[in-house]
């Protein structure tokens, strides 16, 4: 087994970051941290992705973007050799649970072995290089499918239940791995994380932009799935910190990214409306759909975030009430300045 070089004295300046998956809500959030800081951030991008990438670009036009598909090995493999970057965060893939019932090999594919790719260019990388690379990966709760033991932590059993849970259990096992052959590469186990970009296949955004609807009409209904599923939902831009943070610790390893709390997607519903304005009666906006239920689904998620907070010095700064206010908030502004053009 090679041993890996010893950590750089002289840091290049500016450092390099890049981000696959940079046109998510995530890789938003992080290439917005990264610039602010600094750095050189590249990103990768999928042929034919124009509309997301014209929105990443209003937001932080000095990333420098790469077209590549995941799925692709040698094209990653190669930008990895030509960028040459210090810190790789692997966000790609399929991103919805819900969307991985309906495509689970493509999911595998994006999803799991193209972070084996990622982490193999970023080995063969500092290898060649003789600097140290290291890589996050974003691992999810979803691997640990319908946990019996709660909160989840690092020790909990990898259980998956989902195509989405199975494709990133694989990544997560391959991301340690590479840290056993002396490549900083860390799993944040992220917990459900919102804002107002998260798309409305989310049952989050869904909620919000529906309940924003309701607000302005006086009328209409959500229909949801699962009602009495729970989650513990955190705020995005604060988990984007933590992949940061856990890119740059001295002790790599697997981090749980939570907050602590869980709430039932009625819960959510509930604090949606109310925030919107419909008050009590919120309960007549809301319908259960059976097309919107999965084929399994993990009831209850709530991590603890412990070794993070001892480890990263990480803490989640935004409560559940307040996600769900800032994403409502936003929803409503966007359905009164659609009223007003
Ligand atoms: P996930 O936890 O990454 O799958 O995030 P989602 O926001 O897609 O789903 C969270 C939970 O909400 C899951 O337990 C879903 O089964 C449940 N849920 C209930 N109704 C809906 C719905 O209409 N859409 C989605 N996406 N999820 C729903």
């Amino acid at each position: 087994m090679s041993t890996s070089p010893p950590r750089q004295t002289h840091a290049r300046s500016p450092r390099v970051a890049l981000i696959t998956g940079i046109t998510g809500q995530d890789g938003g959030y992080l290439a917005e941290q990264l610039l602010g800081e600094g750095m050189v951030v590249h990103g990768l991008v999928r042929p034919g992705d124009s509309a997301a990438v014209a929105e990443l670009l209003e937001r932080s036009p000095d990333v420098v973007l790469h077209e590549g598909d995941l799925a692709d090995g040698q094209r990653v493999g190669d930008l990895v050799g030509e960028i040459a970057p210090d810190e790789i965060y692997n966000l790609g893939g399929i991103s919805s649970v819900a969307f991985s019932w309906e495509h689970p090999v493509l999911t595998a594919q994006l999803s799991g072995v193209a972070a084996a790719t990622v982490l193999e260019a970023a080995w063969q990388l500092q290898e060649s290089s003789g600097r140290p690379v290291s890589v996050v990966q974003a691992s999810s709760a979803e691997m640990f499918g319908d946990a019996d033991e709660s909160p989840q932590t690092e020790l909990t059993p990898v259980r998956p239940v989902s195509p989405y849970g199975a494709a990133k259990a694989f990544a997560h096992h391959m991301t340690r791995i590479y840290r056993g052959r002396g490549l900083a590469s860390s799993s944040c186990i992220l917990f459900n994380h919102e804002s107002p970009r998260r798309p409305d296949t989310f049952v989050t955004r869904k909620i919000t932009a529906a309940a924003a609807r309701i607000g302005v009409e006086g009328s209409g209904v959500i229909r949801l799935g699962n009602l009495d599923a729970s989650r513990d939902w955190g705020w995005a831009p604060d988990y984007v910190d933590a992949l940061v943070r856990s890119a740059r610790t001295s002790t790599p390893g697997d981090f749980v990214i939570a907050s602590g709390t869980t709430h039932t997607v009625a819960e959510f519903a509930e604090a949606a409306l109310r925030r919107a304005g419909v008050g009590d009666d919120w309960r007549q906006h809301v319908e259960v759909a059976e097309e919107f239920f999965r084929p399994v689904d993990a009831t209850t998620m709530v991590g603890d975030a412990g070794k993070a907070r001892r480890e990263l010095g990480w803490e989640p700064t935004v409560p559940f009430q307040e996600v769900v206010g800032r994403m409502v908030d936003h929803d409503l502004g966007l359905q009164k300045a659609g009223a007003d053009e």
